[in-house]
C-alpha cells in the first residue's frame, strides 16, 4: 500500500476550530487509488473511515476512533474550451481558493464571488458553497464520486447533485460518497454578479467603473478579511449556523416586535432571514465563555480563543438555539459536521 497510515495523530492542524482531538489512525490519500487502498485497510481492521478535506466545517467533540482520510489529490485541467464556454476540472484534494485564482489567471468568469472560502474542491458541493450571491450549483458542470457501498465510481450531474441552500445530496447522505474530482462550468464572456452586499459599493471606492472578474475577487477577499476572522489567527469555521428560511407569516409576526428583522424574500415565497441578526439582537455578539466564543465583529461564527474543546463550542451553540427559538420562535441548524 502506498499511502502511509500513522497512529494517534493530532487534528489540531486539520480543523480550522484548532481542537486538540486525535484520530487514531490517520492518512492522506494523494490518489483513487490511496482512497481505495484506504478504505480496504479500514475493512480489513473494522473501522470506520472519515474523509476530510480542509477541516473548516467540523466540530470535533471527541477524538475519533476512525480512520481519518484526508483528501490531498492534486490536478487541475482544461476540460473543453469553445472560446465562450470553459469546462474545468480539479482533483478533490485542491485547496479551494488558490483553485480560484488559477481559474482567474486564465482568464475564467465564475468562481470570483467565491474566493477566500477555505477548504477544498471535493468538500466544496457537500455544502453546494456559497457567497456574495453566487453557489457552485449556478456554474456547475459535474463531479466523479466513489460509492463506499459498491465500490464503483460514478458521475453525477447538476440535477443529481439535489443541491439547495447549504445543502446537497451528498451532505444528505453522509459517508456514502467519496467525491473524488469536480467539474465546473466557466465562461469567457458571462456577467458579473455585484448587486451583492457592499460589492458594486467597493468597487466604486476603489475607482472601478468597468470591473474584471479579479477585480471583484480582489473586492470580495478585502470585504472578507475585514469582517471575518483568520482561522491562522482564532479558530472558527465561518459561518456556524445557516441562515433559517421560514414562512412569509411568521417572518411577519416577529417583525411585529421586532421591526428591524433582516430578511430575504426567496423565489417560492419564504423569507430567509440573517441569522447573524438574530444572534446579535439577543445580546450574544462578544460574548465569551472561557475560550469559547461569539465572534466580535460577526455574530454568526463561533470562535475559539485557543483551548476550547468541540463539547464547549458545542454547548455554547445549543445555548444560543434555545435562546433563539425562545425569543424569536426560530429554530437554528448548525452548518459545520459535528463529529
Ligand atoms: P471539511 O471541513 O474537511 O469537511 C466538510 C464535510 O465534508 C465533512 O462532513 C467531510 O466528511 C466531508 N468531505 C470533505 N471532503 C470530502 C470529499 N472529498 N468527499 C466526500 N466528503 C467530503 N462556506 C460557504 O459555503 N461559504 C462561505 O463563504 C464560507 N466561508 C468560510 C469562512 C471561514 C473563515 C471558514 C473557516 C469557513 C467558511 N465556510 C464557508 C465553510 C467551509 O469553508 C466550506 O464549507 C468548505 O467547503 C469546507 O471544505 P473543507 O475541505 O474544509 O471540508
Ligand atoms: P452579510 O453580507 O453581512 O449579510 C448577512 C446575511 O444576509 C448573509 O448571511 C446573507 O445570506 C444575507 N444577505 C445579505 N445580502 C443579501 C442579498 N442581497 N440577497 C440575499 N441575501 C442577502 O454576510 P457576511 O456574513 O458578511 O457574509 C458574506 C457572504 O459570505 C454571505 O453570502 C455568506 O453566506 C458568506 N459567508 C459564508 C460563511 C459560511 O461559513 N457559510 C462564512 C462567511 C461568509 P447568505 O448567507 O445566504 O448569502
Amino acid at each position: 500500500m502506498s499511502a502511509k497510515v500513522e497512529s494517534n495523530v493530532s487534528l489540531k492542524p486539520y480543523n480550522s476550530f484548532g481542537i486538540e482531538a486525535t484520530a487514531r489512525h490517520f492518512a492522506q490519500a494523494t490518489s483513487d487509488d490511496e482512497v481505495r487502498q484506504l478504505l480496504a485497510y479500514a475493512a480489513t481492521e473494522d473501522l470506520p473511515a472519515l474523509v476530510i478535506g480542509g477541516g473548516s466545517n467540523l466540530l470535533l467533540t471527541q477524538d475519533v476512533t476512525a480512520l481519518v482520510i484526508r483528501m490531498s489529490s492534486s490536478g487541475i485541467r482544461l476540460l473543453s474550451d469553445d472560446g465562450q464556454r470553459v469546462v474545468v476540472e480539479a482533483e478533490a484534494g485542491e485547496p479551494w481558493h488558490p483553485f480560484v485564482q488559477w481559474t482567474l489567471e486564465q482568464g475564467l468568469v465564475g468562481l470570483e464571488n467565491l474566493s477566500l472560502i477555505p477548504g477544498t474542491v471535493g468538500a466544496a458541493p457537500m455544502q453546494n458553497i456559497g457567497a456574495y450571491g453566487v453557489e457552485i450549483k449556478d456554474i456547475f458542470a459535474g463531479l466523479t464520486a466513489l460509492d463506499r457501498q459498491t465500490g464503483d465510481l460514478r458521475d453525477f450531474s447538476l440535477e443529481e447533485c439535489g443541491f439547495a441552500y447549504r445543502d446537497s445530496h451528498f451532505k444528505r447522505n453522509p459517508g456514502r460518497w467519496i467525491i473524488l474530482r469536480v467539474r465546473f462550468v466557466l465562461s469567457r464572456v458571462a456577467p458579473l454578479h455585484l448587486d451583492y452586499g457592499p460589492v458594486r459599493q467597493r468597487l466604486a471606492e476603489r475607482g472601478i467603473e468597468q470591473p474584471t472578474a479579479k477585480d471583484v475577487s480582489e473586492t470580495i477577499c478585502s470585504i472578507r478579511r475585514e469582517k471575518l476572522p483568520d482561522p491562522a489567527e482564532l479558530g472558527n469555521a465561518g459561518s456556524f449556523f445557516k441562515n433559517p428560511v421560514i414562512s412569509a407569516v411568521l417572518a411577519d409576526r416577529i417583525r411585529e416586535q421586532h421591526p428591524g428583522l433582516v430578511a430575504y424574500p426567496q423565489l417560492d415565497g419564504e423569507m430567509k432571514l440573517a441569522a447573524g441578526w438574530l444572534i446579535e439582537q439577543a445580546g450574544w455578539k462578544g460574548y465569551r465563555d472561557g475560550d469559547a466564543g461569539v465572534h466580535r465583529l460577526q455574530a454568526l461564527v463561533l470562535v475559539n480563543y485557543g483551548q476550547a474543546t468541540g463539547e464547549q463550542l458545542h454547548a455554547l451553540a445549543r445555548k444560543i438555539q434555545d435562546d433563539i427559538l425562545e425569543r424569536f420562535g426560530v429554530e437554528l441548524e448548525m452548518e459545520p459536521n459535528l463529529y
